[in-house]
């Protein structure tokens, strides 16, 4: 797509649990190129609003269209497949398999429900050229050298960027991130940062689900600031952070 293109659009984006609005008739979108922000204090309802946005939950009312179709009803690797990949929150990696093995297990498996290695069955063609593009993308997130290191070896700052390796192996034009940062040392979080940046001037779209402020800033084109499951604020970093209803729902929450 080209840059500054819509390519995901959340449309009055309604997700209730029972009594409890969730997502309060969510309106944003995803530009080709940029990295967004969706902020808010713990409970605004980011993370509900992240897995209607990846598909991996469905709104009550509203809808989500990606690349101006609605993802309704897509599996997730349909969704991967279309373009749009997501980390997530937890780390899944397998602690005893090498970074090679994780990111290729990732890219053949995304989006069924299995990560048995026995489930991995394929023709050595298929196998030679799925660990190719597995150690390329190793090599674009600075993880070379430990290509052949177990997972469970790296750092947690480490692991994160293995993670974002591995979201990268579905060749996505759009990556959906939720708290990449969270639990990172200073070092950490900048270097993740520092990737996101490169990975932008590449061309990638990053929607990034944070909740701590000062790492979105200096860092993303765009913020979007959710509380109570509503959005209260958009717009360039600078603008929304002096917003005082937002300063209010940071020293509120
Ligand atoms: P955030 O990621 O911003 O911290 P969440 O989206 O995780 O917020 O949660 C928003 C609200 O929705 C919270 O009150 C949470 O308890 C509730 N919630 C989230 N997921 C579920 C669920 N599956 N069932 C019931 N309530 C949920
Ligand atoms: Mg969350």
């Amino acid at each position: 797509p080209a840059a500054g293109e819509v390519i995901l659009e959340a449309k009055n984006v309604t997700r209730r649990f029972g009594g409890l609005v969730a997502n309060n008739d969510m309106n944003l979108h995803v530009e080709a190129g940029e990295i967004l922000a969706l902020i808010g204090p713990n409970g605004a309802g980011k993370s509900t609003m992240f897995n209607q946005l990846s598909g991996v939950d469905t709104p009550t009312s509203g809808e989500v269209l990606f690349r101006g179709k609605s993802i309704a009803g897509h599996g997730s690797r349909e969704i991967a497949h279309l373009g749009m990949s997501r980390s997530f929150q937890h780390v899944r990696l397998l602690p005893k398999m090498s970074v090679l093995e994780n990111v290729a297990i990732g890219a053949h498996l995304r989006g069924t429900k299995s990560v048995l290695p026995s489930a991995w069955r394929l023709d050595r063609v298929e196998e030679a050229r799925i660990l190719r593009e597995a150690a390329f993308q190793i090599e674009r997130v600075g993880l070379g050298e430990f290509m052949h290191a177990e997972a469970g070896s790296l750092a947690l700052g480490q692991q994160r960027i293995l993670e974002i390796a591995r979201a990268l192996a579905s060749d996505p034009c759009l990556l959906l991130l939720d708290e990449p940062a969270a639990g990172l040392r200073l070092k950490e979080k900048q270097a993740l940062g520092e990737l996101m940046k490169k990975l932008r001037g590449e061309g990638m779209a990053i929607l990034l689900v944070e909740h701590d402020m000062d790492f979105v800033m200096g860092l993303v084109d765009r913020v979007v600031v959710m509380e109570f499951g509503q959005k209260i604020a958009e717009g360039l970093p600078d603008e929304v952070q002096k917003n005082p209803r937002v300063l209010e729902a940071y020293l509120g929450g």
